[in-house]
């Protein structure tokens, strides 16, 4: 089929290079290209020259050597869920996709690791551990899609992270392809290993402006299948941060998900999408999805019930259903995931991903309002949060949607977050959405620095440029 653009001479002429390469059906040009959404809210779609579909590590290794003669960027595309806009690409841009790089390699069971291909998805990786009695604790909305190189390049954070962390914590070993097509292989699959720099870090939520992620070693966890679970409503705040703060001691350590919903999150998903049966009337200022995971069920049911009876007792919790069944149990969880019934509701969107510490969360939430109102008063402000990893995820809607209107409220709700300390982006990422506004939340010090590690090793900027640093429009090719 025809190119989506015309390429150049030079662009032809690595095409037929990377067919032969490749073979004929790794390297798709016009609709193959352009039937691709490469943003998940937009549904925007792919305007890359060609999409490459290497089978193996080695390939990504040879198309990168010949892109880097060539000094051809690419964009690395794992499973499109990401929500920065990291994964666009321009007309003269190649894409890499790594859906055929998508083997689970071995899995361990006395070590408790898993080794895998960068493009098998995050849903996958679950199920193999839970296979074998153990499970992989990163848990995510975008699970059937998203990939382990995605999750990787993005330290992709999600439902459980107040217990095992975020995607860092899971890496033991990784492999990356440099903008050279130099193999960097970090698959030492063991737990202690100080020998100099811990160079895999490097590539973990780097978002692909540094290397291409292959394979990766993870940890694994012990399978915990007593899952506890509420929804429940509280009257303040403050009780919200007191209930998260008592259930982490007494549930002693078991705590996994502490997920807050704002009222106005709350009613828009439960009761006026119409997708939902509300499990709780809908007028408490707060809502938090708590689950607790065990592997001992009669001790952990009874210490799960008593802490729901102390917080309904101790004021902290008005109203609560606690899950009697894994339907029940789904059924709840359903709704603090149902980002397409918000996306449905408030369209045009705008959705945000910032962290601050839990103790101006009230106020930045309430300020982040009361401007949006100042300026628009038509415009509406759902807020969520993954409350115990200080992260919050606003939605806003408002009539107008122009690209200028976007910067407007970007500011309303990124330029408090400079004195709070907070962070632009808690787990998203940077890409092309967030990235001039990165200095509010890293120093010149620490952005000279990310110059200098993109400068050392992808020198020609050939590797998702443009994405969370600028690249240069004037003064040569190198930064
Ligand atoms: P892509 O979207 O394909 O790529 C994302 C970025 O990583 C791009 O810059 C891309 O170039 C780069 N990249 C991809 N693969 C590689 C690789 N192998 N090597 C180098 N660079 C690579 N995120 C969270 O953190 N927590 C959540 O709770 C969460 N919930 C979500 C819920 C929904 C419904 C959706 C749609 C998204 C959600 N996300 C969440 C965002 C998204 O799922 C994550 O960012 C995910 O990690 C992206 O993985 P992906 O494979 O789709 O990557």
């Amino acid at each position: 089929s025809a190119p989506t653009s015309m390429p150049t001479t030079g662009l032809s002429a690595l095409l037929e290079r990377l067919r032969d390469l490749l073979g004929d059906n790794a390297v798709l040009t016009g609709t193959d290209v352009t039937n691709r959404e490469v943003d998940w809210l937009s549904k925007a779609p792919c305007h890359a020259a060609a999409i490459l579909r290497p089978a193996t590590p080695h390939q990504v290794q040879e198309i990168m050597r010949l892109c880097h003669a060539a000094r051809q960027p690419v964009v690395t595309h794992g499973g499109l869920t990401g929500l920065v806009h990291g994964a666009e690409a321009q007309p003269e841009e190649l894409v890499i996709s790594l859906e055929r790089l998508n083997a689970i390699e071995h899995l361990d069971p006395v070590a408790g690791t898993i080794q895998v291909q960068a493009g098998v998805p995050l849903q996958r990786v679950q199920e193999a551990a839970a296979a074998a009695d153990m499970q992989f604790p990163v848990d995510l909305g975008a699970r059937g899609s998203c990939t382990i190189g995605g999750n990787i390049a993005t330290n992709a954070g999600g439902n459980r992270v107040i217990r095992f962390g975020m995607m860092r914590q899971q890496v033991i070993g990784l492999e990356a392809v440099l903008a050279n097509g130099e193999l960097i292989s970090s698959m030492s699959p063991m737990l202690k290993n100080n020998a100099g720099y811990d160079l895999k870090q490097l590539f973990i939520g780097s978002e692909g402006t540094l290397g291409i992620v292959t394979r990766a070693v993870l940890r694994l966890q012990p399978a915990l299948t007593d899952t506890r679970t509420a929804l429940v409503a509280c009257p303040s705040f403050d009780a919200v941060t007191t209930l998260l703060t008592r259930l982490r001691h007494q549930l002693g350590g078991s705590l996994s998900a502490f997920e807050v919903m704002w009222q106005s999150h709350f009613a828009l998903i439960a009761e006026h999408s119409g997708r939902h049966t509300p499990p709780l009337a809908t007028s408490a200022p707060y809502y938090a999805l708590v689950e607790s995971l065990s592997a001992d069920s009669d001790r952990h049911q009874s210490l799960f019930e008593r802490a729901m009876e102390d917080a309904f007792a101790q004021g902290l919790v008005e109203d609560a259903v606690i899950a009697q069944s894994g339907t029940q149990r789904e059924s709840l969880w359903a709704i603090r995931d149902d980002i397409e019934g918000i996306v449905e509701a408030l369209s045009p969107l705008m959705a945000f991903d910032v962290s601050l510490p839990i103790e101006h969360m009230q106020d930045y939430v309430s300020g982040v309002e009361t401007e949006l109102r100042s300026r628009w008063p038509e415009a509406r402000l759902v807020v969520f949060g993954h409350l115990g990893d200080g992260n919050l995820h606003l939605s806003v809607s408002i009539s107008e949607n122009t690209q200028a209107t976007r910067h407007e409220v970007e500011h309303c709700l990124y330029q408090p977050l400079a004195a709070l300390n907070g962070s632009i982006s808690a787990e998203h990422g940077i890409g092309l959405e967030k990235r001039d506004w990165l200095p509010i939340s890293r120093s010149p010090a620490e952005l000279a620095l990310m110059t200098t590690l993109k400068q050392a090793l992808d020198p020609h900027g050939l590797l998702n440029r443009d994405k969370v640093l600028r690249w240069p429009q004037s003064g040569g090719e190198s930064i």
